[in-house]
């Protein structure tokens, strides 16, 4: 459809960036990217015209959205050239040639494009020989100053490199550490943006020791010594998640990574630099009340767990067990299963109806009836009668 539209138009275009590189991989991507040199505006108008959908223009940037008539998303951009003089403000747009608009991306496996007007169909213009690093498997910035122009690239290239299984080449990587300092000047906006990818991806322990290695955790504080622990504890941690699957929480799981190092080398209070949710305080706070509980090991009864831990979310359960590695966490973890699905046989109020005086002693009843539905020893609103009188 494009390639059609592309000759009516008398306009060169191309797909270009990541699903450039995911062809050649042969890795799915949604995220289609189309350049277009001329106007993308217009050109993503054309395709409207031809095939419907609709489209979302984003004038500042001089680029548009086609969004085709089956829902997919299509980025239409005008090859362009973004400037670095004014980091804090929208970057001043130029239309100019494909060529630059490669030159402003991260790695050379991103800066490929593929022509796709019909009598040059498939012509891949590959400028920094991307295609050569795709078969080395190598993350490889396109120029020395690429980390000082922006250091969250960094943060991308190790995401590339466990996503699929490359590694930087030894420029890169050096350029790498020589940079990392700079990650301090970052937004912690845009930090935990990139954390939150980060730790989507296959391998959060092996994410968390390359980190070290590069030392991302040391320029917020985190010991360097820590890196082996936090590497054992986010292996366990990541097995709990795929045996245990809690359902509450996926949203939060990079945070819980995220946590591991600052944690091992007991500096939870540095995270307050990254300006968190109430969500992520929360489990912070939670952790650290785990951490000074004194008398958890010794508990064999699933019910009696939840004397201790009623209050506790399962991810931040779930956090500790993996770190201590206890030896009555199988009793814990058929404890957090229980509760998930707890039924409530008896209210405040069916108390008053059973005749009892309403008072502060309520809230001890109810949870010694939790206790011991937890443990299997009662199991009807029957028995739960009984068990009162
Ligand atoms: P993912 O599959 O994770 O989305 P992607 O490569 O498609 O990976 P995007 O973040 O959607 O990632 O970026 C699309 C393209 O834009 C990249 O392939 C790259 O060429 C370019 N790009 C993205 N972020 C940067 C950056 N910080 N610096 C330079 N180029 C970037």
């Amino acid at each position: 459809d494009i390639s059609r539209t592309a000759e009516r138009a008398d306009m060169r275009v191309y797909l270009i960036g990541g699903i450039v590189r995911d062809l050649f991989l042969e890795r799915p991507n949604d995220d289609i990217d189309i350049v277009v040199e001329g106007n993308g505006i217009d050109f993503a108008e054309h395709l409207r015209t031809d095939y419907g959908g609709s489209v979302k223009m984003h004038e500042t940037f001089g680029t548009a959205s086609w969004i085709h008539p089956s829902g997919l998303y299509i980025d239409v951009t005008s090859a362009r050239l973004e400037y670095y003089e004014r980091p804090a403000s929208l970057p001043d747009v130029e239309l100019s040639t494909l060529s630059e608009d490669l030159y402003r991306r991260d790695f050379t496996i991103n800066s490929m494009a593929l022509c796709l007007n019909p009598e040059v169909f498939g012509d891949l213009v590959d400028p920094f020989n991307g295609q050569a690093d795709l078969r080395s498997k190598t993350i490889k910035v396109l120029h020395n100053l690429s980390f000082i122009d922006d250091p969250t690239r960094i943060l991308r290239a190790v995401r590339f490199e466990t996503r699929f299984d490359f590694l930087m080449d030894k420029q890169t990587e050096s350029l790498a550490l020589n940079s990392m300092a700079r990650m301090r000047d970052l937004s912690a906006h845009r930090i935990v943006e990139e954390m939150k990818r980060l730790f989507k991806d296959e391998d959060p322990p092996g994410t968390i020791k390359r980190l070290f290695k590069l030392t991302f955790w040391q320029q917020f504080g985190v010991d360097d010594g820590s890196a082996e622990q936090s590497y054992i504890h986010a292996g366990q941690l990541k097995m709990f998640y795929e045996i245990h699957k809690p359902p509450a929480g996926q949203k939060a799981r990079w945070f819980n990574y995220f946590a591991i190092p600052f944690f091992t080398s007991k500096k939870m209070y540095l995270m307050s630099q990254f300006s968190l949710t109430k969500r992520n305080n929360k489990f912070l706070q939670d952790i650290r009340n785990l951490s000074d509980m004194e008398g958890v090991e010794r508990i064999r009864e699933p019910g009696e767990f939840h004397r201790f831990l009623k209050h506790y979310e399962d991810e931040a359960i779930i956090f500790m067990i993996a770190k201590e590695n206890m030896e009555n966490e199988d009793i814990i973890t058929s404890y957090l299963k229980r509760r998930i699905d707890m039924p409530i046989f008896l209210t405040g109020e069916d108390l008053i109806r059973e005749g009892m005086k309403p008072g502060p002693h309520f809230r001890g009843i109810l949870l010694d009836l939790e206790v011991a539905v937890l443990n299997g020893e009662i199991n009807s609103r029957d028995e739960a009668v009984e068990w009162l009188h």
